[in-house]
């Protein structure tokens, strides 16, 4: 193969690396014979400092012809793009791919043509029409320019850092470049390659969270009443919130097991006839659904429920557990939930964290994190009187104990004077949006997150109880 074409390479003189080339050509005959500084030169004979010295040098320079073989690897792909078709420069030298082309000029492996390209297309900056689709890696560009980073570094920051979307934020990912360009001189290029993709790790793991939270704020549930007598009932839950659905849903409506069991085939059909239930799914479903809702509005209010809840189990690593960072899994759900979300059933009494080390070997599974007991609960809805968020007045056996200090901290310490009432929605408000509570000298209060105060001023809880709020009148109002 012989390259033909020699048209001037106008698009390349662009690039700021490769210095004073004049516009109608790109010539490095000024360099004059490269034979000569570049000779093997006798090593035995340099002392230790000049050895490294010159070691570095030599480094610098490469990473600059690099940077200038990878603009002209870019320019060849861009000359050869897919819209050009046959009429594309490689295509036309019936090279491949553009990188085929690299690799038969350059003598490079496939892996290092396509660094080159890749990269390449970080050092021309796009031309002013069209938008810079991945503005973080512009500074990448310009320290592979300037001989900085080498061009695998580059590549490593630009495979780790991905692409920008709705959650992970253009100026997010700015910020992690800017920080792996510090770091780059100080890392080898693999612990670089994992450092990007551990950064943007982090990035999309705040995404767990907004997703969440996403999901969440779409739920609802609608009463239609129809022109027949009839209502319609229509929904959206959120994967919390099916999880706990779906496991009660499943239970009433697997099919029944078990009853008489007969040998002789006429008796067995006349059994069959006996215990037949001919509700179809949909109405033992509906049927049950009403049920419970029956059952527990006559519930009594005044005792803590949900000491067993539906058989939700949460699936967390230990090493994500125990960081306070990372995401969960809902056994059953294919949404993943956020760290806070976990700590939050793990609060509550009830709920035993499944855990698991790096490796998927399960390193606690007998463990319960069961702060409170039944009897802790009778207390504390004697004192609550019910939810202990504001004005909310949901009952004690709408509430969950919450713990209020965090359970890592305070390991089995369960004294009832650290735990508050909170109804399942205000429990949720305290650990998946940044509220925090205080108990001081039997003092409940709230601490908004920053978005909603930023002074984040306390605001006391009052207790609901009113048997609490008589006993503790002034003796002489007393009739
Ligand atoms: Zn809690
Ligand atoms: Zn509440």
């Amino acid at each position: 193969m012989t390259l033909t074409d020699t048209s001037p390479a106008t698009a390349v003189v662009s690039v700021g690396s490769v210095g004073s080339a004049g516009s109608a050509g790109l010539s490095f005959a000024h360099l004059a014979d490269l034979a000569l500084p570049f000779a093997p030169p006798v090593t035995g004979a340099l002392d230790d400092a000049a050895l490294l010295s010159a070691q570095r040098q030599v480094a610098q320079i490469r990473r600059r012809v690099d940077a200038t073989a990878a603009a002209l690897a870019a320019e060849i792909e861009h000359r050869s793009r897919r819209e050009l078709g046959s009429g594309g420069l490689a295509q036309r030298l019936g090279a491949r791919t553009p990188e085929r082309l690299v690799q038969h000029l350059t003598g490079a492996t496939s892996r290092e043509a396509s660094t080159m390209v890749r990269v390449g297309a970080l050092l021309a900056p796009p031309a002013p029409e069209i938008p810079d689709e991945r503005p973080w890696l512009v500074a990448v560009g310009a320290a592979v320019a300037d001989g900085e980073m080498s061009l695998e570094a580059a590549d490593a920051i630009r495979a780790g850092l991905g692409q920008a979307d709705d959650v992970v934020s253009v100026e997010s990912l700015v910020e992690a470049a800017e920080l792996l360009i510090r770091e780059a001189s100080t890392l080898t290029v693999e612990k670089l390659a994992a450092r990007a993709r551990h950064l943007r790790l982090a990035l999309d793991l705040d995404r767990v969270a907004e997703r969440e939270e996403y999901l969440r704020s779409r739920r609802y549930l609608h009463l239609y009443p129809q022109a027949d007598g009839m209502t319609r009932l229509s929904g959206l839950l959120d994967p919390e919130s099916a999880a706990i659905v779906t496991a009660t849903f499943d239970a009433v409506t697997s099919p029944r097991r078990g009853g008489p069991r007969f040998v002789d085939p006429t008796l067995a059909a006349r059994a069959e006839q006996v215990i037949a239930d001919d509700r179809t799914t949909e109405q033992l479903a509906l049927d049950a659904f009403v049920e419970l809702i029956r059952i527990g509005t006559a519930a009594d209010a005044t005792i803590v429920l949900g000491a067993k809840r539906p058989g939700i189990k949460l699936l967390v690593t230990d090493a994500d557990l125990r960081a306070r960072r990372g995401l969960g899994f809902i056994e059953g759900q294919t949404e993943r939930v956020s760290i806070a979300t976990i700590e939050r059933h793990a609060c509550t009494a009830g709920l035993l964290p499944i855990r698991f080390d790096d490796d998927g070997e399960v390193v606690n599974l007998g463990r319960e994190h069961r702060f409170f007991s039944g009897r802790q609960g009778v207390g504390m809805a004697a004192r609550d009187g019910g939810c202990q968020f504001g004005v909310c007045d949901r009952p004690p056996s709408w509430c969950e104990m919450h713990h209020i200090d965090h359970w890592q901290r305070d390991e089995g310490h369960t004294n009832i004077d650290r735990g508050i009432l909170l109804c399942r929605h205000h429990h949720r408000l305290v650990h998946n949006n940044g509220w925090e509570v205080t108990r001081t000298h039997g003092q409940t209060s709230f601490i908004p997150p920053s978005d909603i105060d930023p002074h984040r001023t306390p605001v006391p809880a009052r207790s609901k109880s009113a048997a609490l709020a008589r006993l503790l009148e002034p003796a002489g109002v007393r009739p």
